[in-house]
């Protein structure tokens, strides 16, 4: 996969990129990263990216060609002819549609992803209309540029590339991995898929900590036991914290067993 990143902040990626899962990945080359600088294409010399607002109002706007004139130079195919199963020119948007581990998934099939970073009030409405096939939002809060965005959409859709992270099945059995993606058949017996649920409760050595102990039947042995346990488990965490989660999955006759357990 290759990642093209358009920023007036070039430097801001140095430190996110460069460890964990998202440097081996760039590093075994299953992903190449390359980051924009768009001050390079401004026109004057004092490389002016943005101006004041058409119609007044407070703070500046990106200017539009610079950014056109990045995206062309990348050799991205213009919007009417991208294929879109295989490229995606991304726009970071507090009014973009919502990023989570579903278009995630998406952007992970792809080939190419480029993401354009906005600062100051935003970027001219038509790089969104004319040159970005998406807008993505990483949540309902405004920061005060793209680039934590874009970072969080890297990270996110790296590991998610097979070979990324040391073992794959564990990218399956996580939190919103929903059943198309979780059930490969290989998984361990053991563990469950969330089936877009939260993941289920981690412990790990020492068994008894200050006092504060692993629930014993994790030290049983009894897989059966244990798979149960991490699926009420994840039920109950999935209830508490994010119920909308758990009206949205489609939950079995044994999930709602084990919910009546609580
Ligand atoms: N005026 C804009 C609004 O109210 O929606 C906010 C602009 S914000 C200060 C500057 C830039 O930060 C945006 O152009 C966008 O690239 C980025 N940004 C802000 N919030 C974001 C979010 N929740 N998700 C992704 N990008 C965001």
């Amino acid at each position: 996969m290759k990642i093209d990143i358009v920023t007036i902040f070039p430097e801001f990626f140095c430190g996110p990129l460069d460890h964990g899962i998202t440097r081996r990945a760039r590093e075994a080359g299953l992903a190449t990263i390359e980051v924009h600088d768009l001050r390079a294409f401004a026109r004057d010399r004092h490389k002016t990216v943005d101006d004041r607002p058409f119609g007044g109002g407070e703070g500046m706007v990106l200017k539009p060609e610079p950014i056109f004139e990045c995206i062309e130079g990348l050799k991205v195919a213009s919007r009417e002819g991208r294929n879109e199963s295989r490229e995606s020119v991304v726009l970071l948007s507090a009014q973009g549609k919502r990023f989570d581990q579903s278009v995630a998934n998406e952007l992970a099939a792809l080939e190419r992803i480029v993401l354009i970073c906005g600062r100051y009030e935003g970027i001219d409405e038509r790089v969104g209309q004319y040159l970005a096939d998406r807008e993505l939002s990483i949540g309902d809060y405004v920061l005060s540029g793209g680039e934590l965005g874009a970072a969080v959409i890297v990270d996110c859709v790296t590991r998610l590339i097979p070979g990324a992270v040391g073992n794959q099945a564990s990218t399956q059995q996580e939190s919103f991995t929903t059943s198309s993606r979780a059930h490969n058949g290989e998984g361990p017996s053991s563990t469950c898929t969330s089936g877009g649920l939260l993941d289920y409760p981690h412990y790990t050595r020492p068994a008894d900590f200050r006092g504060m102990e692993v629930p014993e039947v994790l030290a049983s042995g009894n897989h059966e036991e244990i798979r149960r346990w991490r699926r009420r488990s994840a039920l109950e965490k999935t209830l508490r914290n994010r119920p909308d989660l758990l009206e949205r999955a489609e939950l079995s006759d044994e999930d709602r067993e084990l919910l009546g357990e609580r």
